[in-house]
Order: structure tokens, then sequence, then C-alpha cells
């Protein structure tokens, strides 16, 4: 049987990045983050499996994501969980990626037009959460957000450059984090900007 892990390298390598984009389609086989419009991008292929993979998503884990974006990741999200509830700031974006993801038969995925940095109370708490936008610092808001033996990928530092960071939540909601590389993520928005 396939590891998980190879289901995810092998699902990544068949998913087209030109489905997601408007503009540069030319581009999208480079590795490099490239511009979807209102001056965010989608993000650069590498980052996004390595995210993807670092959050080790289980199949019925219910996922948060800030920042939906083109949408990209979110397919990988919710291609390898039971569901994705996502949020996204600006409307374009946030509509553009619920018709994209709904073309590309996925019903496991939520949307929201919302700023993302007090997360989704709603439908919390939730088993990962995905940050793909750059925080200062982490927001109390989605740490609450995260159950118990829990994980969340967030970027966190300044604009110029962020620790990818991965915080866990250990069965007694203990919170540990560790930064798992050095990345360039444009701001999250609002309250932790
Ligand atoms: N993973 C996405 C992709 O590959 O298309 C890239 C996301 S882009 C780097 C970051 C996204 O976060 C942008 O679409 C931006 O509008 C969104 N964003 C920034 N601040 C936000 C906030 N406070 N709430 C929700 N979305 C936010």
């Amino acid at each position: 049987m396939k590891s998980r892990k190879k289901e995810i390298i092998s699902y990544f390598q068949e998913l087209d990045r030109r489905f997601f984009m408007d503009s540069h389609k030319e581009l999208a086989g480079l590795d490099e983050a490239l511009p979807i419009g209102f001056e965010q991008t989608i993000s650069q292929p590498s980052l996004v499996l390595e995210m993807t993979l670092a959050l080790d998503l289980q199949p019925d884990s219910r996922v948060l994501e800030i920042g939906t974006g083109s949408g990209f990741q979110t397919a990988l999200l919710a291609e390898f969980s039971e569901e994705v509830f996502t949020v996204e700031r600006i409307k374009e974006l946030h509509n553009r990626a619920k018709e994209r993801l709904a073309e590309a038969g996925f019903t496991n995925i939520h949307f929201k037009l919302d700023d993302g940095s007090f997360g989704w109370e709603e439908f919390s708490p939730y088993d990962r959460i995905m940050v793909t936008a750059a925080a200062s610092l982490v927001p109390n808001e989605l740490v609450e957000q995260l159950k118990n033996n829990g994980k969340m990928l967030i970027p966190v530092g300044s604009s110029a450059m962020q620790e990818l960071t991965l915080i866990e939540k250990d069965e007694n909601g203990n919170v540990t984090s560790k930064v798992l590389n050095y990345v360039r993520f444009v701001p999250l928005k609002g309250k932790y900007e």
C-alpha cells in the first residue's frame, strides 16, 4: 500500500497549477510564488507541498485554512482530509477559488469571506490549521480554535522574512512550537499584521 506521503506527493505532481491561475499561466511551471491580482500570490509549489506534508493531515481531519488565495493549497488540504474551512478577505479571490474548487469536484470545502485573523469560531475546534499569510505574532484566537493533539502551521515574523512555525497542542492542551523553515509570505492583514 502506498504511504500517505507518497499519495500526497503523487497528487501534488498531477495537480495542474495553471488551473488555479487566471494570468501568468505560462510561468506556472516555475517553482516560484506568482501574482494572482490584488497584490496577492499563488504560493511557491515546493512550499505548498512542504507545508501540506508538515501538517500531517489525517483522513478524518477538520482543517481551518486562513488565506484561500487561488485555492491551490486548499485543493491539497481538501483531498487529504475530511473537511476544510477556508477564509479569504478579498471577495474576488474568494469567489474565483470557490468556482474553481467546485469545478474540480470538491464537496468538502466551506468558504468564508472575512478577516481570518480571528479564525472561524463557529466550526472550531479544528484538528489542523494552516495559515498562508504572514503574521507578526501567533494569533491567540487561532491557538484557541486548535483541538488538543492538533497542529497549526503559520509564518511568523517581519514582512521581509518569517519563520514557518509548527505549533502543536498536546492531549492536555499544552502548546509547543518549533521553526521548520524560513519563508516569505504576503502579510496577514488586520490585527496581527
Ligand atoms: N495558498 C494560497 C495559494 O497558493 O493561492 C496563497 C495565499 S496568498 C500567499 C495569502 C492569502 O491570504 C491572500 O489571498 C490574502 O488575501 C489572504 N489574506 C491575507 N490576510 C488575510 C486575512 N486577515 N484574512 C483572510 N485572508 C487573508
